[in-house]
């Protein structure tokens, strides 16, 4: 079967990065989370005291550190899941934190880094065999992917799947603390000026508040093996 681009956007904690990951699985394909690419430059920025909850972004800092910035990803190893890379380093665990979650949307706002990321993802879809998920995958990294899927949730049941994951992983977090951030996430996502947070015209809705993982797996494979027919 001809390889294909697929697109997976949607809102913050809606359960996208787990569809995505499990059907490049199933169909061979290779995944790339791009949210992970804002999120190792939002931590390189905190590293080098160019971003705080207290004074927000260093803007001019951050855009003059890009070429500093590399990133990659290892394999998919034992767990199932590719690693994020930052200058050669793994992050994969820092970049998940509540402090890079609450100062990612702000450095994603900022043109040049958007340019750099989406260039960079860009390359990945050369071969095609690919799914992404973010939030500006259908839009402008990929406007012509072969399929697009974007999905929602509302904020309650984002905040209590993100609640448990975090709490799995030993974060110590409280469900308000969380929903306050995937709101503000939001909020930042959907008016920035460059490539805001938006479903793509050919995009196919998945509204999934009330479906288990399962039932999104059948659901995104059956869009897969049908859009030909
Ligand atoms: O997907 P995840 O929640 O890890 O993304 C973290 C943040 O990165 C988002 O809230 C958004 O601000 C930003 N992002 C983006 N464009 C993408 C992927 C993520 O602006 N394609």
């Amino acid at each position: 079967m001809k390889k294909i681009i697929i697109a997976i956007d949607g809102y913050s904690s809606s359960g996208k990065s787990t569809m995505a990951r499990d059907l490049a699985r199933r169909i061979g394909y290779v995944y790339v989370d791009s949210g992970a690419m804002y999120r190792a430059v939002t931590l390189y920025a905190i590293c080098h005291g160019m971003a705080t909850a207290e004074n927000g972004v260093d803007t001019a800092a951050l855009v003059k550190a890009l070429p500093d910035i590399h990133i990659s990803f290892t394999p998919a190893g034992s767990d199932g899941i590719q690693h994020t890379m930052l200058n050669g380093v793994d992050v994969e665990r820092e970049i998940r934190d509540m402090q890079v979650s609450s100062l990612v949307s702000p450095v994603a706002v900022i043109p040049e880094v958007r340019h750099r990321l989406t260039a960079l993802q860009q390359e990945y879809g050369k071969e095609k065999g690919i799914v992404m998920d973010g939030r500006d995958i259908g839009t402008t990294v990929f406007p012509d992917a072969e399929m697009k899927v974007f999905v929602n949730a509302s904020p309650e049941e984002r905040a209590r799947r993100r609640v448990k994951e975090l709490s799995a992983k030993g974060e110590n977090v409280t469900y308000d603390e969380v929903l306050e951030n995937i709101r503000e996430r939001d909020r930042i996502d959907t008016t920035r000026k460059e490539s805001p947070l938006r479903k793509a015209d050919d995009a196919v809705l998945l509204d999934n508040d009330n479906m288990t993982i399962e039932q999104q797996m059948d659901w995104l494979l059956k869009l897969y093996e049908d859009r030909d027919r």
